[in-house]
């Protein structure tokens, strides 16, 4: 209606034709609608200041409390047990019984992995799975998870999307597509296409076009996949160092790497400034891999005392998805999940909360709100905090040259750190269940909004603010 406005206005200016003079007009209108809207959001608040909270910083297992905590752009700048005199244009957010916490940080997920093996196949094209993981990204958000170091799958596309600002998200450290050889466990071709080409070459299955893994032999291949993931811009590694022997398909068919061949990708991520973490069942294959210089071992359900010990000598970070080795989920078999704790209790290695978690955006909410719940059961409230906050952010520290996020630390609360927060009704320390921690899900039921969690904050910019909402009620 303007721009017909205009166009009228511009028939009146006899130097140019009004054509000319119209499009010249539309043009200064979408620059200034562009200006006016920059202006807008150059009058969104550049700092946050909550008040009166009391703070679990993702480190001790205590809470301070009343406590004022100002954020400045992406990080917390002050944090002080008297009031905060700020001058500037704040949002103010009494948090009055309240905890504030580190956002939380998964460390081993599957963004990409939006549904089941066959339906990503035979289904699904690029574009359904881009707009699923986006939607799946966004859930994980508002669950309070605010990073997620993606360990396997087409995520740096939607990594990019998300830090561009374009669709919310937690912060991606992706791994790119999984390292694996020639019928090993994350190979997925068919018996017919091992068949009709047995040199394999040329002959990509879908899902690995796709980006889900590469299907590597002998160092020159590995040498070349773990060059082309690094120079996509992976934060880190993924290979498959050791078959599971557990997963009822073709057992004899799951084939892990030899140890050259675990040492040349291990090698090549240490020498760009990063490291590798690796699919692992066994004490085999975990010493194989941390005697390479492995940094993160994923699943190691079958681990034993020596090599447990040897993980906590080196500073390897464990990486287990509790969940998939309860009763519930593991054929009525727990044996793995208990000769585990036993070793996380007698050895304290790093461990980082994992879920493994795969499939719809409901699917992957019921899998992280049950892998909260079994962790606090096992091991305790505190320890699964900070598995998910200081521990992780350890671990995404270790990405080094190729830390995308390089300002600030994650997963915890301190000065200068990335301000990646959430603001708790209550002390998760005391009841985790505040952050969506549940036992079980009845068929078909979808997960809802977690209302415990009052604010969410990542990268300095809020994400959800329902304490504002009370406030107004008021
Ligand atoms: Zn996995």
């Amino acid at each position: 209606m303007v721009n017909a406005l205009l166009c009228r206005l511009g028939q009146y200016l006899p130097v140019l034709s009004s054509a000319w003079t119209c499009t010249i007009l539309c043009f200064f209108l979408i620059a200034s609608s562009n200006a006016s809207l920059a202006a807008e959001q150059g009058r969104e608040p550049a700092a946050i200041l909550i008040e009166n909270v009391n703070i679990f910083d993702g480190k001790r297992d205590a809470i301070k409390a009343n406590q004022f905590v100002l954020i400045v752009g992406q990080q917390i700048q002050t944090i002080s047990d008297t009031k905060i005199p700020f001058q500037g244009n704040a949002v103010r957010i009494d948090a009055t019984g309240f905890t504030l916490m580190p956002g939380l940080i998964e460390s081993h997920g599957h963004l990409a992995h939006v549904a089941s093996l066959e339906q990503l196949k035979y289904q699904l094209d690029w574009s359904d799975i881009g707009v699923r993981q986006a939607a799946i990204a966004k859930s994980w958000l508002l669950d309070g998870f605010t990073t997620i170091r993606d360990v396997g799958g087409p995520t740096l596309g939607l990594k990019r999307t998300i830090d561009a600002g374009i669709v919310p998200g937690p912060r991606i450290y992706s791994s790119g597509a999984i390292i694996t050889p020639t019928a090993g466990i994350e190979d997925y071709q068919s018996v017919n296409a091992r068949t009709r080409n047995m040199t394999f070459a040329n002959d990509r299955e879908h899902l690995e076009s796709l980006g889900y893994y590469s299907r590597v032999d002998g160092v020159a291949q590995i040498l070349t996949a773990t060059r082309n993931n690094l120079g996509s811009g992976v934060s880190q590694i993924k290979i498959m160092a050791g078959a599971s022997a557990n997963d009822g398909k073709a057992p004899a068919a799951r084939l892990p790497f030899r140890p050259e061949e675990i040492k040349a990708a291990v090698n090549v991520a240490t020498d760009s400034g990063t490291y590798a973490s690796a699919h692992v069942y066994y004490p085999v294959q975990i010493n194989q891999f941390i005697e390479a210089g492995g940094m993160s071992i994923e699943h190691a359900r079958a681990i034993d005392n020596p090599t447990m010990k040897k993980v906590v000598n080196k500073g390897v970070f464990v990486s287990v998805p509790l969940r998939a080795l309860s009763k519930d989920n593991s054929d009525g078999d727990n044996s793995d999940q208990q000769n585990l704790l036993q070793l996380v209790q007698k050895h304290n290695p790093k461990m980082v909360f994992a879920t493994d978690a795969k499939g719809s955006v409901d699917n992957q909410a019921r899998q992280r709100r049950q892998e909260l719940f079994e962790r606090a059961r096992l091991l305790g409230n505190f320890a699964t905090l900070k598995s998910a906050t200081s521990v992780a952010g350890e671990l995404m520290q270790l990405s080094e040259h190729r830390n995308p996020y390089k300002l600030g630390k994650l997963g915890v609360i301190e000065q200068g750190a990335y301000a990646d927060l959430l603001v708790v009704a209550g002390n998760p320390l005391a009841d985790i269940s505040l952050l969506g921690a549940r036992k079980s899900w009845k068929n078909k039921e979808s997960p809802e909004p977690i209302d415990t969690i009052k604010v969410i904050i990542k990268d300095g910019k809020i994400v959800k603010n329902i304490v504002r909402r009370r406030n107004q009620a008021n």
